[in-house]
């Protein structure tokens, strides 16, 4: 049976047609879009509880009622892992939460995760049909969490099923979203699947970047419990390219290779002041205050704690660095960005958040200098003033400098959060693959196969900084090409192997 043809016969079972009785679409259509509950920003802004609180069975279920279960659902349209998104949310509006969850473990690794942190407003929420009446979309991305979430609560936590296993192993370097995704979709499939993780902890940025206040740990330990229990195996502190080698996956008889070393390597503006005591990359403090923790007094490894922080940037991981700066006790925590809001690449909802929590924006301002004391700390910082010109490639307007127009505030920590490249040593050790001048591995856009007969890579390696639900589409998309070339071709991808 098609995809087409299966969401077909699920519609047309007998409860989904009662249910599109009970209410006319007007009803349906009339219904306002669910709030977040949420903690108060006096409280959070000093706690690293999660923020969003999540929907009740009651709101779950009469967001549910909103959807209309198109016929032509074109949310799914914007799914990049292609969830039966009518069908999880009908299985709500009927109060059958399990099965609901089920219908998102078909399709997705990390329905938890993404329910939390996928930007769905620019997803599959986009495309609902609501917005073409002049409505707000359905809530998909807190129902999806609803579902995720009440399996795991109730401690009845279904397993997807797996195909009998087939005896290929098959690698996977990197354990964040795109190569759980990959990982998961191989499982079902029956393949023997290793994931190598550079280090010690399991999940990629969804561990060590995205902070708990947004996606705590323990919901992303449980997605992974889930694929151990499906049979993939993960060997941390393991880093491909120089603990163990391409050769060395060979010889071990792995016979494909998924790469998703994601993008981890901090750029800088190279502006001077930027090597002075307190100027550091948003992934050194965010992972040494998630992964390592650094902000316990107790702590081995302890992160400055500054009273006046700037950072510099506007998208996901310079809100969740500002934050993260504001909880650890920052009086002033201030993002400078030099275009303006309009442009900034955050969630709507991360900004909201921020300055619900006393963040302050400076925004037209970009740093040209750091000026250090006698210790070599940085103490103050130089800004040029900035305002709009015309569109650039991006489609956002360009930030233009305004002559002679400056302003110096104190600082004493700045966190540069401008954008990540990717992470170069797969690239460099990896002899033969096709490397784009950005460090990017490039790759076939249909099927994510490299210039190598046995590599597939996906995610931020391929397309740079990008987010959580693309990496995990191209997990999927290059499980199922992977797969058609090893059953198509019944031999192994590796010559000689
Ligand atoms: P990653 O998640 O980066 O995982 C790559 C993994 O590979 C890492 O664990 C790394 O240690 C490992 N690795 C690297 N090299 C090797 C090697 N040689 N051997 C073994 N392992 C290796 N996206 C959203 O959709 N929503 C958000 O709210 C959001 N917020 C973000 C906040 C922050 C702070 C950051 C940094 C990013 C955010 N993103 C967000 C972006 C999103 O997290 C990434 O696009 C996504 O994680 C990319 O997934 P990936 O699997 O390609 O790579
Ligand atoms: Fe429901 Fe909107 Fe998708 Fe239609 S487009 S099925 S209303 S979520």
């Amino acid at each position: 049976m098609t995809t087409t043809e299966h969401i077909k016969a699920l519609r047309s079972e007998p409860w989904r047609e009662q249910l599109r009785q009970k209410m006319t679409n007007k009803e349906r259509v009339a219904i306002p879009r669910v709030r977040m509950p949420e903690l108060s920003p006096d409280f959070r802004s000093h706690s690293y509880e999660e923020v969003n609180l999540g929907l009740t069975a009651e709101q779950s279920m009469r967001e549910a009622q909103r959807c209309l279960d198109c016929p032509n659902p074109t949310c799914m349209g914007g799914c990049p892992v292609e969830i039966n998104i009518p069908t999880f949310i009908k299985n709500i509006e009927r109060g059958d939460f399990t099965e609901a969850a089920k219908t998102l473990k078909e399709t997705s690794a990390l329905p938890a995760v993404c329910g939390r942190v996928c930007p769905q407003e620019k997803q599959c929420e986009s495309q609902c049909i609501h917005l073409k009446m002049g409505k707000e979309a359905v809530a998909i991305g807190y129902l999806e969490r609803f579902a995720a979430d009440y399996e795991r609560e109730s401690g009845n936590i279904s397993i997807p099923q797996t195909a009998a296993a087939n005896g290929i192993k098959i690698a996977v370097v990197g354990s964040g979203p795109a190569g759980l995704s990959f990982a998961g979709d191989m499982a079902k499939l029956g393949y023997e699947v290793t994931v190598y993780e550079a280090l010690h902890e399991i999940g990629g940025v969804l561990k060590y970047g995205i902070p708990e206040f947004r996606l705590p740990n323990r919901i992303v330990d449980v997605e992974i419990a889930i694929l151990q229990k499906m049979g993939v195996q993960f060997v941390t502190n393991c880093i491909v390219g120089k603990t163990i080698s391409y050769d060395d996956l060979h010889a071990s008889g792995f016979k494909g290779i998924f790469i998703a070393s994601g993008a981890g390597l901090p750029n800088f503006m190279n502006i001077p002041g930027e090597n002075l005591i307190g100027v550091l990359s948003s992934n050194e403090y965010l992972t040494r205050v998630n992964l390592m923790a650094a902000a316990s007094p107790n702590s081995d490894t302890p992160v400055l704690k500054g009273k006046k922080v700037a950072i510099i940037g506007g998208g996901n991981t310079a809100m969740d660095s500002v934050r993260t700066a504001r909880r650890l006790g920052a009086d002033k925590a201030i993002i400078v960005y030099r275009r303006s809001e309009e442009e900034m690449p955050a969630r709507i909802e991360e900004i909201k958040h921020a300055k619900e929590e006393g963040i302050i924006f400076m925004t037209l301002h970009n740093p040209i200098k750091y000026i250090g004391d006698e210790n070599g700390r940085v103490v103050q910082m130089l800004l040029q003033k900035m305002e709009l010109g015309e569109p650039d490639a991006s489609g956002r307007r360009r930030p233009v400098e305004i002559s002679g127009a400056t302003e110096l505030i104190d600082i004493d920590m700045a966190i540069v959060s401008i954008g990540v490249s990717p992470n170069p040593l797969i690239p460099k050790t990896f002899h033969g693959l096709n490397v784009s001048k950005w460090g990017t591995i490039i790759v076939d856009p249909d099927s994510l196969k490299s210039d190598l007969p046995d590599i597939y890579a996906g995610g931020d390696i391929v397309r740079g900084g990008a987010t959580v639900i693309l990496a995990m589409g191209d997990g999927r998309k290059a499980a199922q090409a992977m797969h058609r070339q090893l059953k198509v071709s019944g031999l192994p991808l590796i010559p000689n192997s």
